[in-house]
């Protein structure tokens, strides 16, 4: 008989309710502390995260949800899948593993990517031939163990073993991370058994991959490998987790495997509820159902949860109340912002509501909705008070969209443009120019650091951002630059920046989210309709323009990007909320033009990030993507130039949008893959300026002018001399001067060396 497994959630943050995992790994890393402090401050965590879910009252607490650094490095750590290299440096288990996260003097990291469509990134394991799979790391047994001391028994996390390979990337050509599958197996069933002998009733497999489109021989993978696991005669009764989105195809496969329960997003496609319902085979099976959001911050409408929830029972053995996704993330605890606007606040749920939320349907689901009354009263309220709220419906805003026409959308053909702004700009063939940012230096980090402590005022404040523009100006006129900027040093963030000058955005003091290892980044809150009370940047760019006969770049973030990277409303489409961002940012870029600023850059890093995990979903995606950036940068004259910075240069399924977003020039980064990105553009048709960063700035390295010289030679094979920019690759905010003055000082070299 297979145990109940009631109320959960399906993961916890780690970093610490103030971030101790971070400081902890820092002082770590930096050599401050040793390894037995660090790991005091790790078992700390997790007891307190098992202890604080228990005594909320789920009925299953997951377990093995905390990681050093991350959960998909943490897998192949457990079942032995350390590359040479770094087994090689004869380290101790914990500084291989940091070694694989981090690098060493002698290593570079494993390669690091976004985790599906969040802003998570993990890193990605290598597998070959000679890959070979053991359980080397019983850290999950080890904790169920502890978590029962305490008086809690855990339920074991795993990232599932069809996900970990396809996150994997092969260590050599032509070899599939697949066909290692069922050794890979072995090593699960290894684990599970053990788990079962130290008495784990449940563990839950994460299988978001099935979020994404699926071949057949994937799919069958799939039913090979559950029928395994579920056959296995001593193991713990298995939860295998779909989140991200419907798990389509796969959803029968898993209906139809030998395992006892699943666990289903019922967020991100609310119709994932009703395939459950035309599902046969979960009859026998135990379901939870995602219905509260793990991956974003509203307070749920619990009645809808509980509907929804309901409808469910009777289409599975058991049906209790869940997560979506891991509440990874979002956010501890709302009751620890002390500065969050007070009427949002209400509005907002973090990791600590979720749970309570999670329990409250859990009860109102066993007993009845009228044991939780209080607490449904206390939801609807909040829920009705967020609809009513002028906040979140500002009329004049609403107006401005309806009134827009498809004109405004588009700017005057390409080559009356470009003529306009040759006229206008004069600039030589092989402009050079930087993607925005210089150095944030000490200085520049400290005042801003005495302006919130409150020991400088904002006069002062400003007065030394100004100086630095001017240093900066001085700086790029000395190495000869051709579009010049102002150097972004009055920016925490490129986007929390605007969000502080936008209505419709709230800011938290303690709403970190973990990034990657101990980065964390806080998230603006996209509450209400957007609206730019006033310029944000103008002031900044016509102190800056006013320096220099040069012509000036004035930057923002586009509006992709600013939703990519805050935590959005979701009470309207994303569509309509790109557009009234984009309206804000076109305001800005005339009020740039009107100060005589003559090319603006509007960055869209993100616009890949977005795109959703399913084809199918992906051009509908795009339209609005582009739309919205073609809305903010539409408004202006045929003579005034709009750039746009993307952070890679592998667009895959965005070429098409690249070109449709219609800047007149793009950078890209294409020093570490070589040139190869341009032809591909050229293939689709892409004729505007184009800046191939020539100057990696993710690393110290100074490149020389000869091989900046030669990136510029291969460059041209592709794409003729007026249109080539030249340019590094990102921006420079996070270098040093003694790295960026030789290497601009290089570039610009180069490029004089290059031009016919
Ligand atoms: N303009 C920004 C900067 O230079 C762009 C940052 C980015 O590409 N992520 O910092
Ligand atoms: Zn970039």
């Amino acid at each position: 008989m297979t145990s109940k497994i009631g109320s959960t959630v399906l993961g916890h943050p780690r970093i610490g309710p103030n971030r101790e995992l971070k400081r902890a790994l820092e002082s770590y890393w930096a050599g401050r502390s040793v390894e037995a402090d660090l790991r005091e401050v790790a078992r700390r965590l997790w007891e307190d995260t098992w202890r604080g879910l228990a005594e909320a009252g789920l009925d299953s607490v997951p377990g093995n949800t905390f990681s050093y650094y991350d959960h998909v490095l943490d897998t192949a750590v457990t079942f032995g899948a350390v590359p040479r290299r770094y087994a090689e440096l004869g380290l101790g288990a914990l500084d291989t593993y940091f070694a694989m996260a981090r690098g060493t003097e002698a290593v570079p990291p494993l390669e690091m990517t976004k985790w599906f469509d969040t802003n998570y990134h993990y890193l990605v394991p290598e597998i070959g031939p000679d890959t070979s799979f053991s359980l080397t790391d019983r850290t999950a047994v080890e904790q169920f163990l502890q978590a029962r001391e305490l008086g809690v028994e855990i339920r074991p996390v795993l990232v599932g073993p069809l996900t970990f390979l396809l996150l994997s990337k092969p260590s050599e050509e032509d070899f599939d991370p697949l066909d290692k599958l069922a050794e890979l197996t072995d090593a699960y069933e290894q684990l599970l058994g053990e788990l079962h002998r130290a008495g784990a009733r449940w563990v839950q497999l994460d299988e978001p991959a099935l979020a994404a489109d699926r071949t057949p021989q994937e799919l069958d993978a799939l039913r090979n490998t559950y029928r395994r696991l579920g056959d296995l005669a001593e193991r713990p009764a298995i939860l295998t987790a779909c989140y991200f989105g419907d798990p389509g195809d796969a959803l029968g496969v898993l209906a139809a495997a030998p395992i006892e329960g699943l666990a289903l997003d019922l967020v991100t496609e609310p119709s994932t509820a009703d395939r459950v319902v035309a599902t046969p085979g979960l009859r026998d099976k135990a379901l939870v159902a995602g219905v509260i959001d793990g991956r974003n911050i509203w307070r749920a409408d619990l009645d809808r949860c509980m509907t929804a929830a309901a409808t469910l029972l009777g289409s599975a053995g058991e049906v209790s109340i869940g997560t979506s996704c891991s509440l990874l993330h979002v956010p501890y605890d709302v009751d620890a912002e002390t500065n969050l606007d007070p009427q949002v606040k209400p509005w907002l749920s973090f990791a600590a509501q979720k749970v309570r939320e999670v329990v409250t349907l859990g009860r109102a689901l066993r007993e009845g909705r009228e044991v939780v009354e209080p607490e449904l009263i206390e939801a609807r309220a909040a829920v009705a008070d967020r609809v009513r709220a002028e906040r979140v419906r500002d009329n004049r805003v609403r107006a401005r969209l309806d009134s827009l026409r498809p004109q405004d959308s588009r700017r005057t053909d390409y080559a009356k443009r470009r003529e306009a702004q040759q006229k206008s700009l004069r600039l030589p063939p092989l402009p050079t120019t930087t993607i925005g940012s210089f150095p944030q230096t000490t200085d520049v980090r400290k005042a801003r650091a005495a302006l919130r402590a409150g020991r400088i005022d904002a006069a002062t404040y400003r007065q030394r951002m100004r100086d630095e523009v001017e240093r900066v100006i001085a700086l790029q006129e000395d190495i000869g630059l051709d579009v010049l900027v102002h150097g972004e040093p009055e920016r925490n963030d490129m986007v929390q920046y605007f969000a502080e000058q936008l209505d419709g955005f709230a800011a938290t003091d303690n709403g970190w989210v973990q990034s990657y290892g101990s980065r964390c980044v806080r998230p603006p809150i996209l509450f209400g309709d957007v609206r730019r009370p006033e310029p944000m940047t103008v002031e900044w760019a016509a102190h800056a323009q006013r320096l220099t006969d040069k012509p000036v770049k004035g930057m923002l973030t586009g509006p992709v990007t600013m939703l990519a990277w805050s935590f959005v409303r979701d009470d309207q489409p994303q569509a309509d909320t790109a557009r009234q961002v984009a309206l804000a940012i076109r305001d800005e870029v005339r009020d740039l033009e009107a100060a005589g600023i003559r090319v603006v850059q509007v960055d869209e890093p993100a616009l890949r990030e977005l795109l959703p995990l399913r084809a199918e979903q992906r051009p509908a995606y795009l339209e609005w993507a582009v739309e919205s950036f073609r809305l903010a940068t539409s408004g202006i004259a045929e003579a005034t130039q709009i750039h746009t910075h993307l952070c890679y240069s592998e667009f895959g399924d965005v070429i098409d949008a690249i070109v449709a977003l219609d800047a007149d020039v793009t950078s890209i980064e294409a020093a570490r893959s070589r040139m190869e990105v341009l032809a591909d553009l050229n293939e689709v048709g892409f004729d505007r300026g184009v800046g191939p960063g020539v100057y990696d700035i993710h690393s110290p390295r100074v490149p020389d002018e000869e091989e900046m010289e030669e990136l510029l030679r291969a460059a041209l094979k592709a794409v003729p001399a007026d249109r080539l920019w030249v340019n590094p690759d990102c921006g420079l905010k996070t270098r040093d001067y003694p790295q960026v003055e030789p290497a601009l000082r290089n570039m610009t070299d180069a490029a004089h060396r290059t031009r016919p």
